[in-house]
């Protein structure tokens, strides 16, 4: 395993915030120098728009964006085209129901499971709604997983869309996606299925050939990119199928008054994809600081990332239990190798607002609230949970400081 001590370093928050506790990086990950370089270093060098220009500046924006787009398929096995750039995993849900909403039709089911972020439950519901479909929600087994019987009973011939998370922002499990989408086809070949991958992707090897999902949406902000880049993987086969969701520069290739030119059956002719799915200008320097973000993943080493999570996991599920035992409720699965780099809990006697707020005046950074899982807090039937989340730059110290922490909080709560 690479030595990733000393991550510290190579996050310039830390030199503004030495005594920063960071334990949120499920919500957003912190920057690298070299993000934050590439991003600067685009403004300052480059500032042109892609995809018009014609001069030397412009086609260099162009090709970085344009290579940022190979190194992304490329992290996930995928084909360049089929990388869409879109401005994070909500707009990429959200363009999947708007372009699939023909394919959804009357009396069809749309199928999510009790542990989505809102992000991938409320496009579905609406559209659902809009469509007269019915939207089944697969509930949990009490570790916090998806029971393979339970999801069959809910996929079933009549299920046009099955969307999941890759890894539950809550309880951290990560689940089978192969193994779901294998059965989901089984159950029925049309089925779309569709994965968030956002607690995924930067954690957890994605591979969209293996899995074989066919679309697949996550952000860059939360692998160390900028906000305001998402990726959308769709299979070629079914993108090429699809209508545009937003119209515009960009995406045409040419555009004829109305009544079409002779022999000429609509007024605009549309690229091919996946620029027919980016209308306007995007989000020039975070895709560009999203590339530097990938590179500095590939620097570490998945597997490396990975080891390193499962480590502080384990020291925070350890401490916890053995520092609160049976004060403390630990949601998801037991063991850290089957979560990702994640804990949410309740301590008896604080809420979690409390806890974070004291935490918070410590410089312990941690999260309170349903974590935009609200179907998920009320299927455990509880209001707000403490979710604490790791990454590269997490230490055992941080995590005996969120210890010591919890500790003053009882006490300032005579607990
Ligand atoms: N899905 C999951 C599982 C998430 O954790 C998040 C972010 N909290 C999202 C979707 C939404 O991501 P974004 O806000 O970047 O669009």
């Amino acid at each position: 395993m690479k030595n990733i001590q000393g991550m510290k370093n190579d996050f310039p928050i830390f030199r503004h915030h030495p005594d920063l506790t960071y334990l949120d990086s499920a919500a957003t990950a912190l920057k690298p120098e070299t993000v934050i370089d590439a991003v600067s270093g685009y403004y300052e060098t480059l500032s042109t728009n892609v995809g018009r220009g014609l001069y030397p500046l412009a086609e260099e924006t162009t090709a970085r964006m344009e290579g940022t787009r190979e190194k992304t398929a490329r992290f996930i096995g995928a084909d360049t085209e089929e990388v869409i750039f879109t401005h994070g995993t909500t707009e990429s849900m959200n363009l999947l129901a708007s372009v699939l909403a023909d394919r959804v039709k009357r009396d069809d089911n749309i199928v999510v499971t009790a542990m989505e972020h809102h992000s991938n439950f409320l496009p579905w519901e609406r559209l659902a709604r809009e469509r007269g479909a019915e939207l089944r929600v697969i509930p949990l087994s009490a570790d916090g997983s998806i029971d393979m019987e339970i999801l069959r009973n809910h996929v079933g011939s009549e299920t046009s869309i099955f969307a999941f998370p890759a890894v539950s922002n809550v309880l951290g499990t990560i689940n089978p996606v192969a193994a779901f989408v294998r059965e989901a086809k089984r159950l029925n070949p049309g089925i779309l299925t569709i994965v968030d991958a956002a607690q995924a992707a930067g954690h957890v090897a994605i591979d969209v050939r293996e899995w074989d999902c066919d679309f697949l949406a996550f952000s860059g902000h939360k692998m160390f990119g900028p906000t305001g880049v998402g990726i959308l993987y769709g299979k070629r086969g079914i993108l090429e199928t699809l209508p545009p969701y937003q119209v515009g520069g960009g995406m045409v290739l040419d555009v004829y008054p109305n009544p079409p030119a002779a022999g000429r059956a609509c007024a605009s002719i549309y690229k091919d994809i996946p620029h027919r799915f980016e209308a306007g200008t995007p989000d020039i320097a975070a895709i560009i600081g999203f590339g530097a973000a990938i590179d500095f993943i590939g620097g570490i080493g998945g597997s490396a990332i990975r080891e390193h999570e499962i480590g502080i996991t384990r020291y925070a599920l350890d401490r916890l239990r053995s520092s609160f035992g049976a004060d403390i409720t630990i949601y998801g699965p037991e063991k850290a190798e089957d979560r990702g780099g994640l804990v949410s809990f309740t301590l008896s006697g604080v809420h979690p607002h409390d806890l974070a707020q004291v935490l918070g005046e410590k410089n312990i950074a941690i999260r309170a609230g349903e974590h935009c899982a609200a179907p998920l807090h009320r299927a455990l039937d509880i209001p707000a949970t403490a979710r604490v989340s790791f990454s590269v730059y997490t230490e055992e110290g941080d995590v005996d400081r969120l210890i010591d922490g919890m500790r003053d909080a009882r006490k300032i709560f005579n607990i």
